[in-house]
């Protein structure tokens, strides 16, 4: 089995490329998605958070996002800290997915492969990419978050013409029907390459 990572900084278009891949019938592991929904039904990560960061950490026993996003604004190691208990829980989730899968490759969609030095887990690394300005005007759009967040967040990650030179495939998000077309010709290489 294949695994195809799709990359890419903030708002670039991960999920909407993802998804153009699942609409292919390609089985799709969104590893974000995986770790908020662990951090509201594992009993260990919880345990973990509270002991990290207070009770306040969780609200109404879901997750409070907004008290967590508030705590690690400026500070790295608490970050790091909470990956160390999340990331762990979720790559024993995404092994046991990934033994039920059938399709000839998968997706994994990761903002963070690069930063971290986890391309060997790929098999294929495909890179989103957008500029900066059109980002964050799609994100300003999509969610209630401020620049100063969004510009907070790109900080932390590997510039574009890094990622580039480590990927394999790189789609230029702008138009959607481009994307579209990128995504088939992209698709058919990987399957070419099984
Ligand atoms: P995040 O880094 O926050 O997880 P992402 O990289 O997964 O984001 P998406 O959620 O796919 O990015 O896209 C961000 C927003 O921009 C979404 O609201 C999406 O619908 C919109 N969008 C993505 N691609 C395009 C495009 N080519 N044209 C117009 N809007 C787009």
């Amino acid at each position: 089995m294949k695994i195809v990572g799709i990359t890419g900084g903030i708002g670039s278009g991960k999920s909407t490329v993802a998804k153009m891949f699942a609409s292919k019938g390609i089985p799709v592991y969104t590893a974000d998605d995986e770790a908020k929904k662990l951090m509201n039904t594992s009993k260990v990560i919880k345990r973990h958070l509270t002991n990290l960061l207070g009770e306040a950490c969780y609200k109404n026993g879901e997750i409070n996002r907004a008290y967590i996003s508030s705590k690690i604004f400026n500070d790295k190691s608490l970050l790091q800290q909470i990956n160390a208990i999340i990331h762990p829980k979720v790559a024993t989730h995404f092994k046991r997915w990934l033994k039920k899968q059938t399709a000839p490759y998968i997706i994994k969609e990761a903002a963070i492969i690069f930063e971290n030095s986890l391309q060997d887990q790929y098999d294929v690394i495909i890179l989103v990419v957008a500029d900066k300005f059109t980002r964050i005007q799609r994100i300003l759009k999509r969610d209630t978050t401020s620049v100063d967040k969004i510009e907070n967040v790109m900080k932390n990650q590997m510039s574009d013409e890094e990622k580039i030179k480590l990927s394999h495939y790189v789609i230029y998000n702008q138009d959607l029907d481009e994307t579209a077309q990128q995504v088939t010709k992209i698709h058919g290489k990987i399957l070419e390459s099984l």
